[in-house]
């Protein structure tokens, strides 16, 4: 017989690990940031062969204390400033927890009605709470999912821009070669050029069009012109990605023109606001999205900057028939009544995989926990802190900042050059006591401070200065 966990032996060690959860939260400020170990270290701690017979679940918290927490880099320490934080806090520990043990595969409506409709009324109320326009709501032509990460959100964004330019021919006949282009910022993440290796359009597809110099936002002038190059070689402009929010520095698009201009050639406009969309939630941070309106994709991260740990995209489009036009495939297995009907949502259509978690329960018990009220103090608090510090980096002559700085990234360097930038960093990250991350703008090193931490305070910040500016 199997030896399943009995309902009892799951009380008794569900109790141990939530216990571990919460000694964690409270001692994860004495840990070191950044794990210590060397390549190897962690796999040279375990043992070579699975185990024959089953061990009790004690051997698996005691592994975790002894093996993998020095393997561990702390992302809730509060002095955790690298990349963009990613926020866990414990409505949304234990909304994920309840996913986890209601087990369901929300691909279908008819799979777990509450998956679905839970999923479209959260992000109709995050849609209010952001106070984003209209179109992106479930009640006209568009609606939200919940994607894994910001990177899928750009990728189902290409596929259904790459449908809606070629009439529904992509799907059948792939993209061939040269024949689309996709336009974004030179300082925009990645994902972008991952969206375009991954949808077979190749890296050669993406234009990197010039910032700027001085907001770091896209030129629509350079837009235009790159779009018109590609028109006239008789390449079809399928998608421009703006960013609110650039990843390097926090660089925001003007968001409506280039929607104009992408509109005027026929190509789809996805905004992507993975870290800094979610400061919407304060009204006074609400100028970010200027021109959202005219987008039609739109996506922000609560497992950045807003208490909900990994993974929970939101995104929303205006016109939901494209993206389920490119996606959806019908198997007879899947076939069922309520889809027949074509009265409910099947979320499987809205992202690339089938199966999907039930992952609006975290972002609703993150929502109701804090109420619009926690989740504006949370952002406000974090913009403040951020404000303070460049005061103090723009305050001290050995360091300039580099980039505007409206929510909490602050960019900056050491006038000295690269090299003293790059030591300081590697001095401040090596001391355990904080972690934070680089960037280039201009072409010149810069370090980022990402404020964000669900338990940072201004003590953190300030100790970070501290390190930072005593040499
Ligand atoms: C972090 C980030 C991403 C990638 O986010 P994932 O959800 O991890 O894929 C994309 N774009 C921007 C602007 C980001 O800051």
């Amino acid at each position: 017989m199997t030896a399943h966990m009995t309902p009892d032996e799951f009380r008794r060690y569900g109790r141990e690990v939530i216990d571990w959860i919460a000694d964690y939260y409270e001692n994860v400020e004495s840990l070191p940031v950044l794990s210590q170990v060397a390549p190897g270290d962690i796999r040279a701690a375990l043992p070579s062969d699975p185990p024959e017979h089953g061990e009790p679940f004690e051997a698996v918290l005691r592994d975790l204390d002894d093996v993998l927490l020095p393997g561990i880099t702390h992302w809730q320490h509060p002095s955790f400033f690298g990349f963009f934080p990613a926020n866990a806090s414990g409505p949304a520990i234990l909304g994920d927890l309840l996913a986890s043990g209601l087990g369901v595969q929300g691909m279908l409506w008819a799979t777990s009605p509450s998956a679905t409709e839970l999923e479209t009324h959260v992000l109709d109320w995050f849609a209010t709470l952001l106070d984003l326009p209209s179109t992106f709501r479930s009640s006209g032509s568009g609606g939200g999912v919940i994607q894994h990460s910001a990177s899928d959100a750009a990728l189902v964004a290409l596929i259904a821009a790459l449908h809606r330019v070629s009439g529904g021919r992509t799907e059948r006949e792939g993209v061939g070669s040269g024949r689309y282009a996709v336009y974004t910022s030179e300082q925009t993440h990645s994902s972008v050029e991952k969206a375009c290796r991954v949808a077979g359009l190749g890296a050669d597809a993406l234009r990197k069009i010039p910032v700027d110099p001085a907001t770091l936002a896209v030129q629509p002038t350079l837009l235009r012109e790159a779009i018109e190059t590609d028109v006239r070689r008789g390449v079809t402009p399928a998608l421009v990605v703006a960013s609110i929010g650039a990843t390097g520095t926090g660089a925001i698009d003007p968001v409506g023109e280039l929607a104009d201009i992408a509109h005027q050639h026929g190509a789809w406009l996805h905004v992507d606001a993975a870290w800094a969309g979610v400061a919407a939630v304060a009204p006074e941070f609400r100028w970010i999205n200027d021109g959202v309106g005219r987008a039609d994709s739109y996506c922000t991260n609560p497992h950045k900057w807003l208490l909900t740990n990994f993974d929970c995209d939101a995104f929303w489009v205006a016109d939901r028939a494209a993206l389920v036009g490119a996606l959806s495939i019908l198997p007879e297995y899947l076939r069922n009544a309520a889809t027949e009907s074509g009265a409910v949502i099947d979320y499987r259509d809205w992202h690339v995989p089938l199966g999907r978690r039930f992952r609006a329960l975290k972002l609703w018990a993150v929502i109701r926990w804090y109420g619009a009220e926690g989740l504006r103090e949370h952002v406000r608090g974090h913009v403040a802190l951020a404000q303070e510090f460049a005061s103090w980096v723009a305050a001290d002559d050995r360091f300039e900042l580099l980039a505007p700085h409206p929510l909490a990234l602050v960019t900056f360097r050491l006038r000295a050059g690269d090299e003293a930038t790059r030591a300081l960093m590697e001095r401040v990250n090596s001391s355990g006591e904080l972690y934070l991350t680089h960037t280039v703008v201009d072409g010149k090193v810069a370090l980022r401070m990402a404020i964000g931490g669900t338990l940072t305070e201004s003590r953190h910040v300030q100790a970070a200065w501290q390190l930072l500016s005593s040499p």
